[in-house]
């Protein structure tokens, strides 16, 4: 794959070679992880992080469109005004549209542990994929090699590593059903509820527990669509005993930090 001239500036250009630099000079001496090469395909659409906010997140989406070229040209494309840090193929492939240090377009409108301007406070891995089939076994390798050095750098914790359905309940579902979190939790790169015993239906203990863990307010019904999509995708039906033990153990493992309040609150908005 031909190296792509990045198109923002020199900051944003030498910041991007660093990153790719030093993910393939890290993989070759640490060799905790297989080498991996992170493709320069440089996006204008980012800004600086608002607020002297820095990443605490890392949000999951999938592209939704044909292909990882016709995904990687909208989130490239000015217009669109839309983006993300990295894009991962289906052949495993990663490319890097926005410097980490920057604050790329991928969140919109929404929240996490009460947090809001996800953008400023995330890093955003686009995955090439319909939304209507399962995620290719090159791809996840490829996002698994990523992962743990964009924690790392950022020091951000496993639970940090969330969906985008997560943040914006109702107006987003990726990176949907067919996304194996459990897989990426047997990694240590996601969290995964413990299979507990059922526990007496209670909704406001539900809804509770959610906020603990990170969920945005929302609608009891759209709660637990949101709940279900990433932890128990085939479950139908109203709030079970089931559903309430494993928020239960989502809340009291790992509830979402106190939300970092802005470096200095007057600062202008960028
Ligand atoms: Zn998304």
């Amino acid at each position: 794959m031909a190296m792509a001239l990045p198109a923002p500036g020199i900051r944003a250009r030498s910041s991007l070679r660093a990153v790719a630099e030093a993910a393939v000079c890290e993989a070759a001496v640490g060799d905790k992880h297989p080498p991996y090469a992170i493709i320069p395909r440089a996006s204008p659409n980012h800004g600086p992080r608002r607020d002297g906010l820095t990443p605490r997140l890392i949000v999951l989406h999938y592209t939704a469109m044909a292909t990882a070229d016709s995904a990687c040209a909208r989130l490239c494309d000015p217009v669109a005004e839309v983006s993300a840090h990295y894009l991962i193929t289906e052949s495993g492939a990663i490319w890097a549209l926005v410097s980490e240090d920057r604050r790329a377009w991928h969140a919109g409108a929404g929240s996490w542990g009460g947090a809001e301007d996800i953008n400023s406070r995330s890093i955003g891995i686009e995955l090439a994929n319909r939304g209507d089939h399962p995620f290719a076994a090159a791809q996840m390798a490829a996002l698994e090699r990523l992962l743990p050095d964009i924690m790392a750098r950022w020091d951000i914790p496993s639970a940090g590593v969330i969906a985008h359905s997560d943040m914006a309940p109702g107006r987003k579902s990726d990176p949907g059903a067919r996304f194996d979190w459990r897989r990426l939790a047997r990694g240590g790169l996601s969290v995964w509820p413990q299979a507990p015993a059922p526990l007496a239906v209670d909704p406001a203990r539900f809804a509770t527990d959610a906020r603990r863990f990170g969920y945005p307010d929302c609608p009891p019904d759209l709660l637990l669509a949101t709940l279900r999509l990433r932890f128990r995708p085939q479950a139908t039906g109203p709030l079970d005993g089931t559903d309430c033990a494993l928020i239960a153990d989502l809340a009291a493992r790992w509830p979402a930090p106190p939300a970092i309040p802005p470096v200095d609150p007057a600062a202008p908005q960028a």
